[in-house]
């Protein structure tokens, strides 16, 4: 590997720069530059007051930097201003979804998912088909980790009204057709909701061409703070549902007997918001900006095409799409049959983190016969070297269990 290939991005990682860590869970959430540490600790230091509320310069400098946030991610994803709604992250979105959406909803209407989304795009819609006697479809995986695209056509119909996906498999890595899904659904007549709190960090998203209804991510997986994912909504949707969230800054007007909506997107966003994550949301777009897709794309094929290879010739079984195939830095496996709980914490003790568990996807590991597997997940920061202290650390797992 010729190094001044490589990017090399730990050192904007304080907790990476100062431990070391060989950090494979990105999947999971990412960790976060200096570059938005700081913008949130200027917030705090410089610009803290509630926005909406206050006349004074302080609050007019925090609300401007709200609102600010909100133009940065809507032009971040090709959207306008008022169709970003700030969440708690993806999980919120969704439930925001299902409760809003499920109130457009009557018995016999149908649901598709897939057969490979996290809990967060199963449960809320579970809740909500059996509260209203929906029925509940799902797009099978095939034996090559892709989405059963022929299947699909038979399975949204005119009976469907939302369509729900991920856009890449936090287990499998799989990048799904996404706008093949959202025209199947617009066909139809249903909505299509894509779940991108995974694709976010690693590829670039823009609404329009996707030609989605609602798309959902976290700040946290992509090198922003916690506390703090968006909503996108195509405008005139959301100008059509319901608020899920009563109280402040969401109204006009209100009286004893009742009360009006603000404006989008202020309508769904109830109470003090996240702002200090909203600022940090902002400068973790900022970041990515600043590196550019190109660079970040072309640094996580090679990582990931080397992770691939060299466990592959360890021995591990794949679970996920070979590289000929479409697919993210998400890399499932199985290591003989040691449990994938046994194999995080041995290779942890050479400062190496993975996952192992079912990743909140369990009727996915179901599917496939397991019943967890280990994850090595990637980022802007990991290169060739975490790979190979991976993979000594696999060494370290399959001795102990030789014993
Ligand atoms: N969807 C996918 C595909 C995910 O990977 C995750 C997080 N693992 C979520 C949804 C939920 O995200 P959050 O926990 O930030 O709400």
């Amino acid at each position: 590997m010729k190094r001044e290939n490589m990017l090399n991005l730990q050192k904007d990682f304080p907790l990476l720069a100062k431990h070391k860590y060989s950090y494979l869970d990105n999947a999971a959430t990412t960790q976060k530059p200096r570059q938005v540490l700081e913008a949130m600790e200027k917030y705090y230091q410089e610009d803290n007051a509630n926005v909406h509320r206050g006349i004074y310069r302080l609050a007019l400098r925090a609300t401007m930097a709200y609102e600010r946030a909100h133009e940065v991610v809507a032009e971040f994803i090709g959207a306008k201003f008022e169709e970003i709604i700030f969440t708690k992250g993806t999980t919120e979105s969704i439930n925001f979804l299902a409760y809003s959406l499920g109130k457009q909803l009557w018995e016999g209407d149908e649901i598709v998912l897939t057969e490979m989304e996290h809990h967060s795009n199963i449960v809320p819609w579970q809740v909500l088909a059996r509260e209203k006697k929906l029925v509940l479809k799902y797009i099978p995986v095939t034996a090559e980790y892709q989405l059963d695209m022929n299947t699909a056509q038979k399975l949204i119909t005119p009976k469907t009204k939302i369509v729900s996906f991920t856009y890449m498999s936090n287990v499998l890595g799989t990048i799904n057709p996404v706008k093949e899904l959202c025209i199947l659904a617009r066909k139809m007549g249903a909505m299509s909701i894509i779940d991108a709190a995974q694709a976010v960090a690693h590829l670039p998203i823009n609404v329009q061409d996707l030609g989605c209804d609602f798309l959902a991510f976290s700040g946290h997986k992509m090198y922003g703070p916690t506390g703090i994912g968006v909503l996108y909504g195509r405008k005139e949707l959301l100008q059509k549902m319901d608020p899920f969230l009563y109280g402040g800054d969401m109204i006009k007007e209100v009286t004893f007997t009742g009360a009006s909506w603000n404006n989008l997107p202020w309508k769904f966003e109830a109470g003090t918001p996240p702002l200090a994550e909203a600022v940090g949301l902002a400068a973790a777009i900022s970041y990515l900006q600043k590196i550019g897709w190109k660079k970040i794309q072309l640094q996580e094929k090679k990582v990931l095409t080397y992770a691939l290879e060299k466990l592959q010739n360890f021995g591990v079984t794949i679970i996920g799409p070979s590289l000929n195939k479409e697919r993210g830095g998400a890399i499932a496996f199985t290591l003989d049959d040691i449990h994938p709980h046994d194999v995080s914490e041995i290779v942890d003790r050479s400062g190496v983190c993975v996952r192992g568990g079912h990743h909140c996807a369990m009727p996915l590991h179901t599917k496939l016969g397991l019943t967890g597997s280990v994850r090595a997940s990637l980022g802007v920061y990991n290169t060739k070297e975490d790979i190979d202290r991976m993979v000594k650390g696999l060494q370290q797992v399959k001795a102990v269990f030789a014993k």
